[in-house]
């Protein structure tokens, strides 16, 4: 039977990869394997090789075009992995100029995948945890600029839905409750 393929989005903080790790071990433990692909790490290789960037937070600060490009890459390289996938990306990235789909056509028609996964929590929850992250350049935005992005991605979402014919579910990752967020994408993936 053929991999299936799983995309794991969210906005910057939300915790989508410590979700992710979670859920794998608790797959593992029930002899499920998939192999677990970070959208932006096949980006920045590409971005580091050409020294347009340092880190992984510069290259939402790309032209548009350089972006595009640096995603159309990563799209088509992770669309050659066989098996059961997972990937861990956006459903819009927020740059200086507005949303940019992270999942475009291009992307989507290359990857194709089974099922479309939105991290979510509360707008507050969010807000303190980029505040509490030194690890990562996470953008200064208030709650409020964090809702409209977590509405923005349902919305995008619904057009990856009809381009695809692949599900869409919503995973709350509420504070304090990883186990929950954790065994719900457990459930998804089997
Ligand atoms: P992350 O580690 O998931 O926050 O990703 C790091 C960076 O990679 C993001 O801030 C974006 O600049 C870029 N990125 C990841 N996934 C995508 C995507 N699907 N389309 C465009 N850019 C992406
Ligand atoms: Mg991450």
């Amino acid at each position: 039977m053929a991999g299936k393929k799983v995309i794991i989005t969210g906005v910057p903080g939300v915790g989508k990869t410590t979700v992710i790790n979670e859920a794998l071990k608790k797959l593992r433990e029930s002899g499920i394997e998939y192999q677990s692909i970070n959208f932006g790490s096949f980006m920045f290789e590409v971005a580091k090789s050409e020294n347009i960037v340092k880190d992984r937070d510069q290259m939402r600060m790309l032209d548009r075009v350089v972006q595009k490009k640096l995603q159309q890459s990563a799209g088509q390289a992770i669309a050659k992995i066989s098996g059961n996938v997972l990937i861990d990306t956006h459903a819009s990235v927020k740059t200086s100029k507005g949303y940019l789909a992270g999942l475009p056509e291009w992307v989507l028609r290359e990857i194709m995948p089974d099922i479309i996964v939105l991290v979510e929590t509360d707008d507050d929850q969010i807000l303190m945890r980029r505040l509490t992250d030194d690890t990562r350049a996470r953008d200064k935005e208030g709650s409020r600029a964090i809702a409209e992005h977590q509405q923005f991605n349902r919305s995008i979402a619904a057009a990856y839905a009809m381009m695809t014919g692949c599900t869409i579910r919503i995973i709350t990752n509420a504070d304090f409750l990883l186990e929950r967020s954790s065994t719900d994408l457990a459930d998804v993936l089997r």
